[in-house]
């Protein structure tokens, strides 16, 4: 046997089969060289046959360039922070695309001049919200409450319920957000009960503004009392209301749940919200309300620093005139045990123990805390859920008494087919 060193393909050989030149162009050429160099190596080592480092290339190539993969939410939860909150729809796809090259996101084409960043968004959410003056959007929900603090009340007071002093998650707490701005909170009421005298006491010349935040994560219950935005609107000073999830109007399936039209209509000056998680979109804040205090949020000098970029304007505007997006579809969905029950027979017919049942789905972090939306899901035995999330795509469902629930109520009805391919895989 001759050197087997001398049969190893050379690097361009290797780089000019179609499969990998193919690659070249979506992958990058370094990263498809180093899979080259690594696999030639091999062969070097005589782990491979030199015959086979082609094909060594090729098991090894990666799906994408980035580290992030799609993930199929069957866990029934609707906004799952750490699935990346709301999906986007296929409209707000396209629109990333469309304007992820240079774009006119701050340029007017008619005349060839400067023209206001991201206009097509504000009109969407002005449109949709006819009771704003004015619409701001930028980075999302925490971004726009620390920009009302940093406009609002530097050296002040911001007067807030003690029952609604919020922790979002991973440890990050809208009080500490709203000191970090050096205003100061004023907290009045207790845990369980403010009332509208308790604001009324507080307020004085120190008063920036009063906050009202929606509890999107926790209710109090019991005996318990809160003031309502139209009893704090009589007050005499400006009432900024964080809706939080991001409802522009009342939804009939969440009917407890704060909407922007109405926090506006109940006198608020100013509404936040989020982009990604009721509303459907991208990460994003929202900001609704006086267009006087409006205008003093956008001209405060870190507005620059909090402000989105043309993907986010892109997808926000497609969110909001297109068609529903999946996180809104999916608090309407109908048809969800037939569903259940087609997968499940196909699945037994293909050997899996899978089974169609009654489940329960939530909004999630998102919002509608205590909401429970009847769901159905497909069980299987536990030990799938490990290879459900290791799959491409990847699958994830939740564990419920020592079953693997997928939940159809987060998964689109055009992606039950690939979540019953994703299954049998594991089979
Ligand atoms: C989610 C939420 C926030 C934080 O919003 P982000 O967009 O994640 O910054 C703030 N306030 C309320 C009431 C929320 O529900």
């Amino acid at each position: 046997m001759g050197d087997p060193r001398r049969a190893i393909p050379r690097t361009d050989a290797v780089l000019g089969e179609p499969r990998i030149a193919k690659a070249v162009e979506t992958l990058g050429r370094d990263l498809v060289k180093s899979l080259v160099a690594a696999a030639q190596q091999r062969a070097r080592a005589g782990e491979i046959e030199p015959g086979e480092v082609v094909a060594e290339v090729v098991a090894r190539l990666p799906a994408r360039v980035s580290s992030l993969r799609p993930v199929l939410n069957a866990t029934g939860v609707l906004v799952h922070t750490n699935l990346g909150r709301a999906p986007l729809s296929a409209a707000a796809l396209d629109a990333i695309v469309a304007a992820g090259g240079a774009t006119d996101v701050e340029f007017a084409l008619e005349t060839g001049e400067r023209a206001q960043r991201g206009r097509g968004a504000l009109a969407a959410l002005a449109e949709a919200v006819p009771r704003a003056e004015a619409v701001h959007v930028v980075n999302n929900n925490a971004a726009a409450l620390l920009l009302c603090a940093l406009t609002l009340a530097p050296g002040k007071e911001i007067v807030v319920s003690r029952g609604e002093l919020v922790e979002i998650g991973d440890g990050f707490r809208i009080p500490d957000l709203l000191v970090s701005t050096g205003a100061r909170l004023r907290e009045v009421g207790t845990t369980n009960r403010t009332s509208a005298a308790d604001y009324a006491a507080a307020i004085g010349p120190d008063t920036g503004f009063v906050l009202k935040i929606h509890p999107s994560n926790y209710r109090v219950t019991g005996f318990a009392s809160e003031a309502s935005v139209a009893e704090l609107a009589g007050l005499g000073v400006p009432v900024v209301a964080d809706v939080g999830s991001g409802l522009l109007a009342p939804h009939p399936v969440l009917p407890d749940e704060p909407d922007v039209a109405t926090a506006l209509a109940d006198g608020a000056k100013l509404v936040t919200a989020s982009g990604d998680k009721l509303l459907g979109g991208p990460q994003a804040g929202l900001l609704f309300g006086d267009a006087g205090l409006v205008h003093r949020l956008r001209r405060h000098p870190a507005a620059r620093a909090l402000r989105v970029d043309k993907l986010t304007l892109a997808a926000l505007e497609a969110t909001v005139r297109g068609p529903e997006p999946p996180v809104r579809a999916a608090l309407l969905a109908e048809g969800l045990h037939e569903r259940a029950e087609a997968l499940a027979q196909s699945l037994q017919s293909a050997g899996v123990a899978a089974e169609a049942v009654d489940s329960t789905a939530v909004v999630g972090g998102g919002g509608a805390p205590g909401v429970e939306l009847p769901s159905a899901a497909v069980a299987l035995p536990a030990r799938y859920a490990e290879a459900l999330r290791l799959g491409e795509p990847a699958v994830v469902g939740r564990i419920v008494r020592d079953r693997c629930l997928l939940d159809l109520r987060t998964v689109s009805p055009a992606d039950d087919a690939a979540l019953r391919e994703a299954v049998r895989r594991c089979g």
